[in-house]
């Protein structure tokens, strides 16, 4: 695995990953799994869509018990990628699934917990091993003591960067001693919650260990001062690996992050869009990044929630000003495309009532049309980001964003 930054006006940059041959442009998402599916869409409708991210994010979280070691190793497949006929993917195997709370207070000093349907699974170095040699993952975050952006008392914090590193160390050391790890990746991880003293020692120790990159764990837009954070921990890491980020998704939330030096985020955003019955509509201006003006029977209410104060503004009827809530009424006779301008397969076959009526009505295609969609959209949204660095107009981007979304 390789990573080379290719243009980094200040912090903000575009890197190419490249991994297995294949050459991946950063900054970019993964493409999130839940035990190894992407949620609502089969194999063939993930093949037609276009532009989707080239690494798949696993979770070992949704993945420990269903499929499981056990048959990984019965079947005739080497690894999970070949398991889930997925070999045109680069894979990412992540502790937790970013799409769920961190839970506080279950994790011990040799071991890490997490939650499967059948419950809490407490996971060791040694499992986590076991884990790693059955599935091959071609990146892997270690084991790690995530613990919650805000509410921590700085010994919890300080124990959590410890434990982390511990981790760390019996991870690489395990590593090093397994022939079929040879060609795995593995992904320090960046602890200190809120504390930027904890974060900086994190990131100082991370880096003198031999791994492939680094994830930042713990961040939260919740905590006000999570950027200024972000930005100071990012200073403390070499530019030559990649910087990975959980938990940090909404499009307002990437573009800070992208401009602080983030290269890569999980994508479990637009699936909790599409779950809520909500369609994206980011609004980064397709066109030479100029904001698109789009007819919408909701603009007189997004008008009124323009002078609302809060980030994620709710507008009336439940909609954030990046979703347009499909469950409403308002939406039961608006025959007009999801977003207008939008080339997914939803929005150039379906109308905005459609989906509502499928989403009244109960049906799962309401659920695949919008991940379509959103998924669409967002990867559209991170192409658009990459142009717009590549094009020295990462700058021009960013305040059109803004000013679309009157932030
Ligand atoms: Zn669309």
């Amino acid at each position: 695995m390789n990573f080379s930054v290719r243009k980094k006006p200040q912090r903000t940059r575009i890197g190419v990953l490249s991994i297995e041959n294949q050459d991946i442009q950063t900054p970019c998402c993964l493409l999130y799994s839940r035990g190894g599916a992407i949620p609502h869409l089969t194999m063939d409708v993930l093949d037609s869509i276009g532009n989707l991210p080239s690494i798949l994010h696993l979770s070992l979280e949704t993945m420990i018990d269903q499929p499981g070691i056990e048959t990984i190793n019965k079947s005739s497949h080497n690894g999970i990628k070949p398991f889930l006929g997925l070999q045109g993917f680069i894979t990412y195997l992540s502790i937790q699934d970013p799409g769920q709370e961190i839970r506080e207070g279950y994790n011990e000093e040799k071991s890490v917990s997490v939650w499967t349907p059948g419950g809490r699974k407490k996971v060791d170095v040694n499992q986590f091993k076991a884990v790693l040699e059955s599935f091959k993952p071609d990146m892997a975050e270690c084991l790690c003591d995530t613990i919650p952006a805000s509410g921590q008392t700085e010994k919890r914090i300080h124990k959590s960067v410890d434990r982390t590193l511990k981790f760390l160390d019996q991870c690489i050391e395990e590593k090093a001693k397994s022939k079929s790890l040879i060609s795995c990746n593995l992904v320090g991880v960046i602890e200190g919650s809120s504390s930027e003293t904890q974060r900086i020692r994190s990131a100082k120790e991370t880096s003198k260990r031999p791994v492939a990159g680094f994830v930042l764990e713990g961040f939260s837009s919740s905590v006000c001062n999570w950027c200024a954070l972000l930005k100071k921990t990012l200073e403390f890491l070499p530019d030559d690996k990649p910087r990975l980020i959980h938990g940090v998704g909404s499009p307002e939330e990437v573009v800070l992050a992208v401009e602080c030096g983030v290269d890569i985020f999980d994508s479990c955003y637009p699936c909790q869009v599409a779950e809520r019955g909500c369609a994206l509509d980011i609004k980064w201006s397709r066109k030479r990044f100029k904001p698109e003006l789009t007819y919408s029977p909701s603009t007189s209410e997004r008008i009124e929630g323009e002078q609302k104060s809060s980030h994620e503004k709710e507008l009336d009827g439940g909609e954030t000003m990046y979703e347009i809530n499909l469950n409403h009424v308002r939406y039961s006779s608006d025959f007009t495309p999801l977003v207008s301008g939008c080339t997914c397969y939803c929005c150039t076959n379906h109308t905005r009532a459609y989906v509502h009526h499928l989403l009244v009505t109960k049906e799962m295609l309401s659920k695949v049309l919008l991940m379509i969609h959103n998924l669409h959209e967002y990867c559209q949204f991170f192409t658009g980001i990459h142009l717009s660095i590549k094009e020295d107009n990462f700058e021009e981007f960013k305040r059109n964003f803004t000013e679309s979304h009157h932030l």
